[in-house]
């Protein structure tokens, strides 16, 4: 296969695996292993796209596999929106949903055959020694009083742990592999502790866990996976990775490959510090339009497509930089651009009365549903005396370049016609608060009229036929010197649009007309009352 076909897929990787693969490319296993410890976010997605992606792509297998062996952080609930998370971007793990938990026992016989082969011990240091006797960089590792236990005392000690008989972080079971190694890693890592936590899965039936860097390569052999994709900062640990899998003798040996993970501007990313926002309510829970988690993204109106093509843009490679968030931005627009009906909504609306109109007149109009999809369709739009405009779409006097309407300079209404304002009504502050009009009746759009031009175009909502909406717009959480922004949501209530919306469904995706991209917000809005989040503006700054 040629290395050109796979675009930015990461071709490092796509070596690798025709390196161990040849012919065989369609035995690629690889697997997606999330801690139920927080929500996914737009980091995973790259993860889960490579990952699922490489299997789809050689017609091999994926998995979905929890890496739950941290009891202290996990929950079911967790689990429950990780799944959730996975199915709406669209990819299938088909029969092949795994815990780690369900491999306890496998890894208890795993760290009993490394004690018998002496390759393990148990350790009475608490970790306050261990890490001082495991040195630095530049020094080597001192070795525990413990290290030289006969292998008798060592299987009867960590039988005893498992049974209970020791309190939680009194001994631990190291693997026994090399002090002075110029890797840390190596300098007799911890692979099981002592810790009465209820685990989501296990519950009450071990008091002991396993530590990540030993139980991943089992869980990787155990489930056959080929090819072990992780970020770089597992780099270090794949020699230890190796040992474990080496040392319990299992035959099929995965591969280990990092990546860099993906950094995007203007955001915070990281569960430990999206659930600091959550708990401090910082944000509105993990699914929060604000935050690139998955779950935020959906409520949010960012599509699944919208976010596969960014994965895919961004590529994988090894070196680790910021992506800018005008990119996920872009590939949001590009997406909803061609699938979301283009409506007309005033977020601060403007009466206008035209005085010419004749009272009680109706007529409707056909609006095309989406300039460029033909194929959407039109719509009727009803126009009558009485009608919103947005509130700065009009100026008494106006700056040159102001393309819309001034007391003297006419507007084409969308759809409809010219206006010229005739009259400007205050209270008694001065504040503007309705406009007398004249519509000029020759210019009916799809008229043909071409007596003469505007320099602007305007949407507008009949004042007799509208729905009152309400629209979350929500700015970065983070300025551009990278500060907490702290201002990122701006509510407006009595907004007007169109009829048309009346129904929409939760999922469905606007066009306001010259504001952006809108979609029902699943959590503020009801039948009576709908709430719309701004998706995304119309202009991109990517460039
Ligand atoms: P976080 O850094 O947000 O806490 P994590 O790495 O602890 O994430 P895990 O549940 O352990 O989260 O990760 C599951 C998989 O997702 C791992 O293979 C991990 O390498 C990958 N992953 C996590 N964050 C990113 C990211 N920013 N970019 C790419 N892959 C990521
Ligand atoms: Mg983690």
């Amino acid at each position: 296969m040629a290395m050109d076909d796979l675009g930015s897929r990461g071709s490092f990787i796509h070596e690798f695996i025709n390196l161990d693969l040849g012919e065989n490319l369609n035995k690629i296993h690889t697997r997606f292993p999330p801690e139920p410890n927080g929500y996914l976010h737009i980091g995973h997605a790259k993860s889960i796209c490579f990952n699922f992606g490489l299997a789809e792509f050689y017609k091999g297998k994926c998995n979905l596999r929890f890496d739950d062996t941290n009891p202290a952080k996990e929950s079911d609930e967790y689990v429950k929106a990780i799944i959730e998370d996975i199915k709406w971007l669209g990819f299938d793990w088909e029969d092949r949903l795994f815990y780690a938990s369900d491999y306890f026992d496998i890894f208890y016989d795993c760290a009993v055959k490394l004690i018998k082969k002496n390759k393990a011990y148990v350790c009475d240091l608490s970790a306050e020694e261990i890490k001082n006797y495991r040195g630095s960089l530049n020094e080597p590792g001192k070795l525990s009083p413990y290290r030289n236990r006969s292998v008798e005392e060592n299987l009867d000690l960590f039988e005893k742990m498992k049974a209970g008989e020791f309190p939680d972080g009194s001994k631990t079971l190291r693997a026994k592999i090399d002090m002075n190694s110029p890797n840390i890693n190596m300098r007799d890592p911890v692979i099981y502790r002592i810790a009465r936590i209820t685990h989501h899965n296990t519950k009450d039936k071990w008091c002991i866990y396993p530590m990540y860097d030993f139980a991943h390569p089992l869980e990787d052999a155990i489930e056959k996976i080929t090819h072990s994709i992780c970020t770089m900062e597992f780099e270090d640990h794949r020699p230890l990775y190796n040992w474990f899998v080496n040392e319990c003798e299992f035959q099929e040996k995965p591969r280990q490959i990092e990546f860099a993970k993906l950094q995007l501007s203007r955001t915070i990313m990281g569960k430990r510090y999206m659930k600091e926002l959550v708990e401090k309510k910082e944000v509105d829970g993990w699914d929060d339009p604000r935050l690139v988690t998955i779950s935020g993204m959906r409520r949010r109106g960012y599509t699944p497509e919208a976010i596969k093509n960014f994965c895919e843009k961004i590529g994988v490679s090894k070196a680790n930089s910021i992506v800018d968030i005008s990119l996920l931005e872009h590939c949001v627009r590009d997406d909803l651009k061609l699938k979301s009906k283009m409506v007309m909504a005033i977020l601060k609306p403007l009466k206008v009365v035209l005085l010419n109109y004749p009272e009680g007149q109706k007529e409707k109009l056909i609006i095309e549903n989406n300039p460029e999809r033909e194929d959407m369709g039109t719509r009727e739009v009803v126009f009558s005396r009485e009608i919103f405009i947005e509130r700065d779409d009009f100026l008494e006097e106006a700056p040159k370049k102001f393309n819309r309407l001034t007391c003297s300079q006419e507007v084409r209404l969308k759809g409809a016609y010219f206006i010229k304002c005739e009259k400007v009504i205050k209270d008694d502050n001065g504040n503007i608060i309705e406009l007398h009009c004249v519509y000029d009746p020759e210019t009916r759009s799809g008229s043909g009229f071409s007596g003469r031009k505007v320099k602007g175009t305007i949407q507008w909502v009949s004042a007799n036929k509208f729905i009152n909406v309400s629209v979350r717009i929500y700015d970065y959480l983070l300025k551009e010197n990278g500060e907490k922004n702290p201002d990122t949501l701006e509510i407006i209530n009595n907004c007007v649009a169109e009829k048309e919306i009346e129904n929409a469904k939760l999922g469905d995706k606007f066009q306001f007309m010259r504001h952006g991209y809108f979609t029902l917000d699943k959590k503020y809005s009801s039948r009576e009352n709908l709430v719309f989040n701004k998706i995304i503006g119309l202009k991109s700054s990517y460039k």
